[in-house]
């Protein structure tokens, strides 16, 4: 049956109608902000499937956020249906790791009940193994985490590690690394980095593994490609093998996650790799005002290029770009929450037009503030998550144990939630007859030693928790969903939310969050009809892997204000942006200056002026008060870079009747562009 939907190629122009139709051979689609790569992924996925006849579930897709990934497979669920999008795996690196680790974790070598550690489990797992050298030095535990973590994305183990340390100090961290790998098989823990890590490593060394996969992966894509680290760019060409069936798309300039281990080289390192490489380059941004782009690109080309690539724009030269300057931090986050307003209320635009960047979380707190006291309803991403509420951590601990009674970390935090008096002199019992013997805390508790340990006292009401808890954690294996219940019932948590919550209120919110929790946990395990059900396990190691990576991302549209960091802000876009802590020291971040790596801070100017679509506003201060201390702020050396004849700088109060009458007059351009364009399009 050929089925030919044109309605999906009408908004391609011809290289990017030629990106989506290149399917012989490798491909990256190497391209500036806004100009359409993304739109090119969802084509060609759709391109694939309803014209080339592909399986959707031989196309893979890798975003690099969980709900870039959820937002895509609708779009595209909405354009070939439903029933005919069904199997089609589009998910962020990660989520495909595990993926591969679920299905494969007897060739890996590991248990099919292993617990996902966020950064916080693999501190205190850190902090306890380092106890005699670091004796708790927090700096040096994160330090620790860090390189690590690097190891394991440059996919360098504890034992190539061991043999290339040199200073003592290198010899020290690549011991605990050691530890802290034997620690892991140990207790069945894998970390964040694991979930690339043990997939390629596993597919590099077995054969017949890596055909099966390459046998299910017949195409992939990858949006984003520029922040992909060694571990990723292994995973993709062993995925992809010598058939090369592959579309990626990236811009180097956007390349903002080297500290996280991200490899702009791989971009040229594709080259090299596939000589056959089909290098497609888009030049029209259809997202920001002429005056935008022109700022983004003049600012951008202080850094140094290895690619060119220029990017024009058809949609009006558009408004002067605004920079309110302050005197303090709360006076800028009033000017910039006030000009919100006035212009909301001269355009009649919807708060969710609005987004306020940054460089660190901690600047959102007084924007935080002044939206509040002025009831902007407000969205924040990258602040406190849902997921690191207290109670949500609880019944997240609760649900870890339930499918790995191992999980030590788990344990500790349930054992005494609610209070069951067992006190820290029977943990450490506990704790010293498990390491003792090498089991696990919940293990030992069956230990027929700990009698003599205990008093007799405390020894019943441990066992009464581990029966209890070791009964439902068998029960789940069949029917999850009444033993969450059961679960929630049996420790009559609700109660023990009035009794620790602030007000009956608080408690009341806490206990809706919870809620809202198992709803999910309930949608996920029974599947809808896009995404397969899930085993328990998979739920819960989904709501780890979000935790970790999108922080509070929440999935209701709804109108308001978006605050978040920079680079929480790649791909999205947003008609009215405010940069927000335009000052030296803030971007660039002052680490960055000391560190002389001002190039990746650039990119991250450019990526957030990127965002905006029609209105771009910079603010700054020029003074801080930190630690009870105030120190002086310089502009950005950024906001100097660009075309000063298209700043407004402290715009609206000096601004001349002349002036609002050529904004006026832009502005109508730039919307009868707009128009046009839409016009065109239909
Ligand atoms: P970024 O580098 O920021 O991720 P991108 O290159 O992925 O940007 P998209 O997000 O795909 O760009 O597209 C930017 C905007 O331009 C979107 O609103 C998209 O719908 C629109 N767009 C892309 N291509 C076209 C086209 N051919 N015609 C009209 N609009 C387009
Ligand atoms: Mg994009």
């Amino acid at each position: 049956k050929f089925r030919f939907n044109w309605l999906i190629f009408v908004r391609l122009n011809i290289s990017q109608q030629q990106a989506v139709e290149y399917i012989s051979g490798p491909c990256l689609v190497l391209a500036g902000a806004g100009s359409g790569k993304t739109r090119v992924i969802i084509n060609k996925i759709a391109y694939l499937i309803q014209v080339k006849g592909y399986q959707p579930k031989h196309v893979v897709a890798v975003t690099f956020t969980n709900k870039a990934a959820r937002e895509m497979k609708e779009r595209i669920a909405q354009t070939l249906g439903r029933k005919e999008a069904r199997g089609l795996k589009i998910s962020t690196f990660h989520t495909l790791g595990l993926d591969i680790i679920r299905k494969e974790y007897k060739q890996i070598g590991i248990k099919s009940n292993f617990s996902l550690f966020d950064d916080n489990d693999q501190f205190s797992l850190l902090k306890a193994l380092t106890e005699q050298w670091f004796d708790g030095d927090k700096d040096l535990i994160n330090q620790l985490r860090h390189t690590i973590s690097n190891w394991k994305n440059d996919l360098v183990d504890a034992t190539i590690a061991m043999a290339r340390a040199q200073t003592k100090k290198e010899q020290l961290f690549a011991h605990c690394y050691q530890l802290y790998e034997q620690q892991q098989k140990a207790c069945g823990i894998l970390d964040f980095d694991d979930l690339i890590l043990l997939p390629t490593l596993l597919l590099q060394s077995n054969e017949q593994v890596r055909e099966k996969w390459q046998n299910r992966v017949r195409y992939l894509l990858v949006d984003e490609y520029q922040d992909t680290n060694t571990s990723q760019y292994e995973l993709i060409k062993l995925l992809v093998g010598y058939k090369a069936k592959f579309t990626v798309v990236g811009d180097d300039d956007q390349s903002i996650y080297s500290w996280r281990g991200a490899r702009p080289q791989n971009l040229v390192l594709l080259n090299q790799d596939f000589p056959s490489l089909n290098v497609i380059k888009l030049e029209q941004n259809y997202r920001s005002s002429g005056r935008i782009l022109k700022a983004a690109n003049i600012l951008i080309e202080n850094n140094p290029h290895i690619f060119t690539k220029t990017l024009h724009s058809e949609l009006g030269y558009g408004e002067p770009l605004n920079v309110i300057s302050a005197n303090n931090e709360e006076d800028e986050a009033e000017k910039v929450v006030n000009d919100l307003i006035g212009h909301r209320f001269a355009t009649n635009s919807r708060y969710g037009d609005y987004a306020i960047l940054y460089r660190g979380n901690h600047q959102s707190r007084l924007f935080e503030k002044i939206l509040m006291q002025n009831r902007i309803p407000y969205k924040i991403s990258g602040g406190t998550s849902f997921f690191s509420r207290i109670e949500i951590k609880d019944l997240m601990a609760y649900l870890r144990l339930l499918i790995n009674l191992d999980d030590d970390n788990a344990f500790i935090r349930v054992v005494n939630t609610p209070k069951r008096e067992i006190g820290p002199a029977t943990l450490q019992k506990l704790g010293q007859l498990a390491e003792q013997k090498s089991l696990s805390l919940f293990k030992a508790a069956f230990d027929v030693q700990l009698t003599e340990l205990l008093p007799p006292k405390r020894f019943e009401s441990l066992h009464q928790f581990v029966n209890w808890f070791s009964q439902l954690s068998d029960n789940a294996q069949h029917d999850p969903m009444p033993v969450v219940d059961q679960l929630l019932h049996g420790i009559d948590y609700q109660s023990w939310l009035y009794e620790t919550s602030p007000s009956p209120a608080a408690a009341q919110m806490r206990m809706k969050n919870v809620e809202q929790l198992t709803s999910w946990l309930d949608s996920m395990l029974k599947g809808d009809d896009i995404d397969e059900p899930m085993t328990l396990e998979q739920a819960v190691m989904r709501f780890t892997l979000r935790d970790m990576l999108e922080r509070n991302e929440s999935d209701e549209e709804e109108d308001a204000v978006q605050l978040m960091t920079l680079h929480a802000s790649k791909g999205l876009e947003f008609p009215y942006v405010y940069l927000v802590g335009m000052a030296e020291g803030l971007l660039p971040h002052q680490a960055s200056i000391d560190e002389d790596n001002i190039e990746e801070e650039r990119r991250l100017a450019y990526v957030g002026i990127t965002r905006a679509q029609q209105v771009l506003t910079f603010s700054y201060s020029t003074e801080r008060k930190q630690y009870g201390d105030v120190s002086y702020l310089e502009p950005s050396r950024f906001l100097l870079e660009l075309p000063q004849d298209d700043l407004n700088w402290n715009s609206k109060k000096q601004q001349t009747s002349e002036q609002r009458l050529e904004q006026g007059k832009s502005r109508l351009a730039m919307i009868k562009a707009q128009l046009a364009k839409a016009k065109a399009e239909l």
